[in-house]
C-alpha cells in the first residue's frame, strides 16, 4: 500500500485519481495485516484498489465527476464498496470519470481529463477512464467501474486491461449514483480475467436495498472460471464452445487494425478448441438511437434530485426558490449532462412519449430477443469492443454524435442486460491496445471468465 501510494503521486499527471486517502489506506492495510495475522484466509485481504467516484463512500468525498457534488460526503458506503471493504481490500481513493458516467473518453469530467498511459495524447475511454488508467499504469492492481452502455468494456479495451460487466442485477446498484437505472451495472477492472473473477465474487450478490438486485445465492466466479468444460483437453480447454460472430459487428466501417487484432484473438480461441459460427444481430445499428433515448430519459429523471436543496452545490445568489433551482443546476452541471437532461425531458414529454420513449422501449425488447435468437446457435458472442483504437484527445469534444456512434458494439448487450467482457487481444494503430468483446447469455459470467482466462 505504501509503495502504491508513491505511484499515485508519481503518476498524478495521468489524472486517474480525484481523491487520495493515504492515511485511511494505511490504516486499512494495517487492519488487513491483523486479519491475516489472525489466520484469516481470503484472496482479497490486503489487496489495494480504488473506486470509481460514482460509488458513494462514507470515509471519502464523492463527486461523480461533477461540480454539482463538489464537497459532498455520503453518510454511507455503496453496497459494492462495503462488500469489497468487508473482503479486506484496501481502498486508496476515488477515480476520475465522466460526469455522472456520461461519456466515452473521460473528457466530460468536471475535474479534467484522464490520459491514456499508452499515449498521453489519447483518451483512455470512458466513462470509467480513471479506473482503466489506474490499472493500466500499474498504480493499483484493480479498480471498480460502472457500465451503462459500455463504460467498463470500452476503457478496458482502450487501455489494454480486462473488465467485466455482469448480468444486470448481479451487483447491487445501492449507492452507485444513478445515471440510467435500467442499464447501470457495477463491475471490476483489472489485469486479468482471474483477478476480475475474484473481485466480482466479492462485489456481487443479492441486496435487499436494490429492488432490481437478483435473488441468487452467492457465486464463486473464480471456481466457475476454473471449472473444466465437459470434453475439454489440456490443449483444447474450449473444445465444444461455440462462439457466435454477429456479422453486424464486422461492418466495413470497422477500422482495419481493430479487425486484424480481433481476428487474431478469434483464431487463438479456435486453437483453444472453440468453433466460430456466423450469427446475426439485425438491430445492432438501432441500439444507438434506442440507447440515446432511454439513457437520457432515465438520466433526466434521476438527476432531478440535484436541486441545490438536499445536497451538492447551491447558487450563492438567487431571487426565489425556482431561481435557486435554475442557477444551482446551471452552475453545477456540465454541457454533456445538460444536453442529456434536455433530450431526456423532451422524449418523455406529453405528445412525444409515444413517438420516442415508447418506441425505444419496444425496440429494446426486440434487440434482447435478437440475442436469444443468436444464443440458439452459440454459447458466447464475440466481436470488437469499439470500432477504433483510443482516439486523440479533443477529437470527440466538438461532435457528441460521433462519440455516440462509437458505442455501437457495446450498447446492444447493455440494452439486453447481458454480461460482457473486454479482453486484450493485440495492438493497432500507434501501438494502441485492442480489446475483444465477449458477450454471454444471462448469468453466464462463469463461462465468459472461463473463455477469457483460457485466452490469457
Ligand atoms: N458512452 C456511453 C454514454 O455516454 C456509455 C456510458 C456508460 O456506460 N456509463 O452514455
Amino acid at each position: 500500500t505504501q509503495h502504491l501510494l508513491t505511484r499515485v503521486t508519481s503518476h498524478q499527471a495521468l489524472g486517474a485519481f480525484l481523491h487520495v486517502d493515504a492515511a485511511g489506506a494505511l490504516a486499512r492495510a494495517q487492519a488487513a495485516d491483523a486479519r491475516l495475522a489472525a489466520g484469516e484466509a481470503g484472496a482479497l485481504i490486503g489487496i489495494p484498489l480504488a473506486h470509481k467516484d460514482i460509488y458513494v463512500t462514507a470515509d471519502m468525498p464523492t463527486t461523480a465527476g461533477s461540480k454539482i457534488l463538489a464537497g459532498y460526503r455520503s453518510p454511507f458506503d455503496a453496497t459494492v464498496v462495503a462488500r469489497l471493504n468487508g473482503a479486506g481490500t484496501v481502498s486508496l481513493g476515488k477515480l476520475n470519470c465522466d460526469e455522472f458516467a456520461m461519456g466515452s473518453a473521460n473528457e466530460n469530467s468536471a475535474y479534467g481529463p484522464a490520459h491514456n498511459p499508452w499515449d498521453l495524447g489519447r483518451v483512455p475511454g470512458g466513462s470509467s477512464g480513471g479506473s482503466a488508467v489506474a490499472v493500466a499504469a500499474r498504480i493499483v492492481p484493480a479498480t471498480t467501474g460502472t457500465d451503462t452502455g459500455g463504460s467498463i468494456r470500452q476503457p478496458a479495451s482502450f487501455t489494454g486491461i480486462t473488465g467485466i460487466k455482469p448480468t444486470y442485477g448481479v451487483c447491487s446498484r445501492y449507492g452507485m449514483i444513478a445515471f440510467a437505472s435500467s442499464l447501470d451495472q457495477a463491475g471490476p477492472m483489472a489485469r486479468s480475467a482471474e483477478d476480475c473473477a475474484l473481485l466480482l465474487s466479492a462485489m456481487s450478490g443479492f441486496d435487499e436495498r436494490d429492488a432490481t438486485s437478483v435473488q441468487q445465492p452467492p457465486q464463486d466466479f473464480h471456481a466457475q472460471m476454473l471449472t473444466a468444460r465437459e470434453g475439454a483437453t489440456a490443449a483444447q480447454p474450449l473444445k465444444g464452445l461455440r462462439i457466435g460472430l454477429p456479422r453486424e459487428f464486422f461492418p466495413a466501417a470497422l477500422a482495419a487494425d481493430v479487425n486484424v487484432a480481433v481476428r487474431a484473438g478469434l483464431a487463438e480461441l479456435e486453437k483453444l478448441g472453440a468453433t466460430l459460427v456466423d450469427v446475426s444481430l439485425p438491430r445492432t445499428e438501432l441500439a444507438i438511437p434506442v440507447y440515446y433515448i432511454i439513457a437520457p430519459a432515465e438520466a433526466s429523471s434521476n438527476l432531478s434530485r440535484f436541486d441545490g436543496v438536499k445536497f451538492g452545490h447551491r447558487a450563492a445568489q438567487y431571487d426565489d426558490l425556482l431561481d435557486m433551482y435554475k442557477k444551482s443546476r446551471a452552475e453545477g452541471f456540465g454541457a454533456e449532462v445538460k444536453r442529456r437532461i434536455m433530450i431526456g425531458t423532451y422524449v418523455l414529454s406529453h405528445g412525444y412519449y409515444d413517438a420516442y420513449y415508447l418506441q425505444a422501449q419496444k425496440l429494446r425488447r426486440m434487440i434482447a430477443d435478437d440475442f436469444q435468437q443468436a444464443f440458439r446457435q452459440c454459447d458466447l458472442i464475440a466481436g470488437p469492443v469499439a470500432p477504433s483504437v483510443a482516439w486523440k484527445a479533443g477529437e470527440g469534444a466538438e461532435d457528441p454524435v460521433k462519440a455516440y456512434l462509437a458505442d455501437i458494439f457495446t450498447l446492444p448487450g447493455s440494452l439486453a442486460g447481458l454480461p460482457g467482457m473486454s479482453v486484450p487481444v493485440g495492438f493497432g494503430e500507434g501501438g494502441m491496445p485492442v480489446g475483444l468483446q465477449l458477450l454471454g447469455n444471462y448469468f453466464k459470467e462463469g463461462q465468459l471468465l472461463h473463455a477469457a482466462h483460457a485466452l490469457q
